[in-house]
């Protein structure tokens, strides 16, 4: 009965894993013959391999025999073998799943296995970290065994040129990070030029840190923008307006935390039109200061000086919530981050507008097949299952884990909590052992930094401040009596080795100051310690005062806490405060998991666009076709404007043929055709006239201009004009989105509104890249190519391409939200676009609107 019970229950994990025993036992039972081999006979099994591929056999046969050659390669060159459980690693990352592989288990090691398998292919594998430093390590470090075995492989690092990442993404096995692909992604589908292609088709990805890059990092999508024309006055006007207001239910704004938001009341407006001298701040020509004004409040009552972003060499630079890392080069968007900046009172940036965007999650699903690897997957492993339809496999530890995790303890004040985490640091500190200790935010950190000082225990503090020393930091922190405070997961991808007689010490201790707002992220602190079968433990620290408690926690607590009457220092275990700690940390991880999807459903309506439009895109950039798709579009505008002139419906007496003759002619398309030659004629049949008339105007141009001229003309028309108005599309595409969420008052689902109308305005911009391409395709102009004055100003591409920063891979994207957190370098920020001198009759950079020959020109 027992049995069966047990059968009954049996954990899905373990099934899972016994499941893959065999396979593993496969890979074990070559090792006797592949060792015998000399190095040139286990090379020789890359060209085996490849041969025997070729001859129809599949991946998965050659697994068994595959993965132990690595291992015998491994052996031979990092001189590491793969533990069995990193062969079940393996596996689960070729069966495209997530592995949940502990720290300090190598998962670098074990994603060679795959990577290897995959390499033999071709087409490519992308192993995806989370930082450069990483990418660069990892590369030169497990490159070794890929390039005993004969597989070529490449890293693609943030300051290489098209040249190099060209070459890096030719290699059968490509490092880099999260970040540098997707850029280039979207820097692919931005070229105008084949030269500037690098990336070739996403074929198989293992993302290493999978939690990071799928769900922390989730939420802010990967953006290409260049600056726009707004001046940064009215965020400095704002600025000052900002700390004039009062907040409070009955004064001129309120706050709400949870939701981030401000909402203004009547008197703060009556204030406001006062100080600005205007009648109605919500006539339609104030939009913009509305706007403004609602940034500055957010800037001055929402977002907190070193804990939100930092100030630093004058610029602003967002702090990550989860790592406390700066994310250089990332900007708040929609304003938010000028009016920091007007509150720092530093110079703002430039405003920016979107070139191109994607988020991680819809680039990461275009790989034809995907895997992670983490240290914690299993919390989130119904959204992984979910969202990216990514199972997620528990691959137990290659020795079993002692940590102890001790309870929570729970003080009323963050005051009190405070001072019984320094009194533990220093208890271990005399002992010897070392400390490790996690805060959600610089400002903890520091908080804590001088508590220890005063109370005479020496440590580090590791902190986005200091992150250039994060991994030299890290390494040291397993040395005996050493304490290091570090935001949350500084440090990732680095672990933590214990010093010489530690171990008898107890280990490395973890010390939380707070829970997280998920229990992922508490666990990675934690799993800092008790590595590969290290003595270690663990406790967190709780405060009633606590962020976490404080928003989400019910009021409860507060009653329980009156009523037993306790003194702040004394720690409260009561169930009902473990309860409802649980349960608000429960209430976040729902939360933001919603935020996720929902901002996943909106960005797939874009996603479906942005395919549509790459697509057609990229077959004119390679010259695939793009007549064909010139002809279609005509066909299709053609069929529009006899509509319009000549429907169907209407009596041909009731048409406008001489109407439908001027438009065409306007366009400076050869019409040859006169309002009697169309009369009589059905509606089907004028528009196969004029499909012919525009064929005829076609090649008229073309032997105008030459072949070779007219194709690049074409092609460079098409480009612009697709990539003007699909910009257009995005910013138009945002609106909507913003404006959407005002209009769920009724009963209405916003996302269907959302969809119904996105699909409108895409139908919408097609139709005008459609007239446009046409109108301009016939209003070039032959002029020699040495005089670019007399150049049609549309049309002045060669001296100006629009993305001329793209030309050169090196400049990092900025101004935008390029350049993700937890880089090792952190990067200047630098003008998008490259400052050179406009063309003469471009818009004048002062900003005046007018011509740049009749204004600064000379001045
Ligand atoms: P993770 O990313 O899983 O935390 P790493 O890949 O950084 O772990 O590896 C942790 C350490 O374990 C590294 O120093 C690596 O050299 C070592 N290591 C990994 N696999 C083996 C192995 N099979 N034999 C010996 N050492 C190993």
């Amino acid at each position: 009965m027992l049995g069966f019970l047990k059968k009954l229950f049996v954990d899905p994990n373990e099934k899972k894993l016994e499941k893959l025993e065999p396979l593993v036992d496969e890979i074990n039972s070559w090792e006797d013959e592949i060792v015998e081999l000399t190095d040139e006979e286990l090379r020789a099994k890359t060209d085996e391999f490849k041969s025997r591929l070729e001859a129809g056999e599949s991946l998965e046969d050659l697994l068994p025999e595959a993965f132990a050659v690595v291992r015998e390669a491994a052996k031979r060159t990092v001189g590491m073998r793969h533990y069995d459980v990193q062969l079940i690693g393996g596996i689960v990352l070729f069966q495209g799943k997530i592995a949940e592989m502990k720290t300090g288990e190598g998962k670098t090691l074990a994603a060679t296995l795959p990577a290897y398998l995959h390499g033999l292919t071709g087409k490519g594998v992308h192993i995806v970290t989370v930082n450069d430093y990483l990418a660069e390590r990892d590369q030169e470090w497990m490159g070794q065994i890929y390039e005993f075995l004969g597989l070529e492989v490449g890293v693609i690092l943030q300051d290489m040129d098209y040249e190099e990442r060209r070459e890096a993404y030719q290699a059968d096995i490509t490092y880099g990070t999260n970040n540098q692909f997707g850029f280039d992604y979207l820097r692919g589908n931005m070229a105008t030029n084949e030269d500037q292609l690098v990336q070739r088709e996403l074929n198989y990805a293992i993302l290493d840190e999978v939690d990071s890059i799928l769900i922390d990092e989730a939420r802010t999508p990967l953006i290409i923008s260049g600056p726009s024309q707004q001046s940064p006055k009215l965020y400095y006007k704002f600025a000052k307006i900002a700390p004039r207001l009062e907040e409070g239910e009955d004064k001129d704004y309120e706050v709400d935390e949870k939701a981030k938001s401000i909402s203004l009341n009547e008197s703060g407006i009556d204030k406001v039109e006062k100080m600005l001298g205007i009648d109605n701040l919500y006539d339609n020509q104030y939009l913009d200061h509305l706007h403004h004004l609602n940034q500055a409040l957010k800037a001055h009552a929402l977002m907190k000086r070193d804990q939100d972003y930092l100030v630093k060499n004058g610029e602003v630079h967002i702090v990550d919530q989860f790592t406390g890392r700066l994310m250089s080069g990332r900007r708040f968007s929609d304003g938010l981050h000028q009016a920091i900046e007007a509150k720092e009172g530093v110079e703002i940036q430039r405003e920016t507008q979107t070139l191109a965007s994607i988020t991680f999650q819809n680039f990461f699903r275009m790989y034809n097949k995907l895997a992670g690897m983490t240290g914690t997957a299993e919390t989130e492993e119904s959204e992984f299952d979910e969202i990216y339809d990514l199972d997620v496999v528990v691959v137990p530890t290659n020795e079993p884990v002692i940590r102890e995790d001790l309870p929570d303890v729970i003080y009323k004040t963050e005051e009190a909590k405070f001072n019984a985490v320094v009194k533990d640091i220093k208890e271990r500190y005399k002992k010897g052992q070392p400390t490790l200790v996690g805060t959600v935010s610089i400002e903890n950190s520091e908080k804590l930094s001088r508590k220890l000082k005063q109370a005479h225990v020496p440590h580090e503090v590791l902190n986005a401040k200091h992150h250039e020393r994060e991994a030299e930091i890290i390494k040291r922190a397993g040395q005996k009596g050493a304490v290091t405070i570090a935001t949350n997961m500084a440090g990732r991808g680095t672990d933590i080795v214990l010093g010489e007689g530690v171990t008898d010490l107890g280990g490395l201790h973890v010390i939380g100051t707070e829970r997280h707002e998920s229990r992922r992220i508490d666990n990675q602190l934690r799993g800092r310690s008790g590595r590969q079968g290290d003595p270690g433990s663990s406790r967190f620290y709780v405060s009633l005062e606590d962020d976490l408690m404080r928003l989400f926690g019910s009021d409860k607590i507060s009653g329980v806490m009156n009523t037993l009457g306790l003194d702040d220092d004394q720690p409260i275990e009561h169930k009902l405060i473990t309860k409802s700690l649980a349960n608000a940390q429960q209430k976040v991880e729902d939360r933001n998991f919603e935020i996720r999807k929902n901002i996943l459903e909106y960005d797939d309506v874009l996603n479906g666009q942005r395919k549509v439009i790459y697509e057609q895109r990229r077959k004119v950039l390679t010259g695939e076709d793009f007549e064909e798709i010139l002809f279609g579009m005509a066909d299709q505008w053609l069929d529009e404007i006899v509509e319009i002139y000549a429907d169907e419906e209407l009596a041909p007496s009731d048409w406008d043929l001489a109407g439908l003759i001027n438009q065409l002619e306007s366009l400076s398309l050869k019409v040859d055709l006169t309002e009697e030659d169309l009369a009589g004629l059905r509606t089907e049949e004028i528009k196969e006239q004029l499909v012919d008339q525009f064929k005829d105007s076609y090649q008229a141009k073309r032997e105008e201009l030459t072949a070779e001229k007219m194709n690049k003309l074409v092609k460079l028309v098409m480009l612009k004009v697709i990539d003007q108005k699909w910009m257009d599309h995005l910013k138009a595409m945002d609106e909507l989105r913003q404006g959407i969420g005002l209009r769920a008052y009724g009963q209405r689902d916003p996302l269907v509104e959302y969809k119904f109308e996105s699909f409108e305005m895409f139908k919408q911009m097609n139709s005008w890249i459609r007239e446009d391409i046409i109108k301009y395709i016939f209003k070039i102009e032959v002029v020699k190519e040495d005089s670019e004055e007399e150049k049609p100003q549309h049309l002045n591409y060669e001296q100006r391409p629009m993305m001329t920063a793209y030309d050169t891979a090196k400049q990092p994207q900025q101004g935008q939200q390029a350049q993700a957190g937890g880089e090792k370098q952190e990067v200047k920020r630098q003008p998008i676009v490259k400052e050179e001198e406009p063309g003469r009759n471009d818009p004048c950079p002062c900003g005046s609107g007018k011509k740049y020959k009749k204004c600064c020109i000379d001045k």
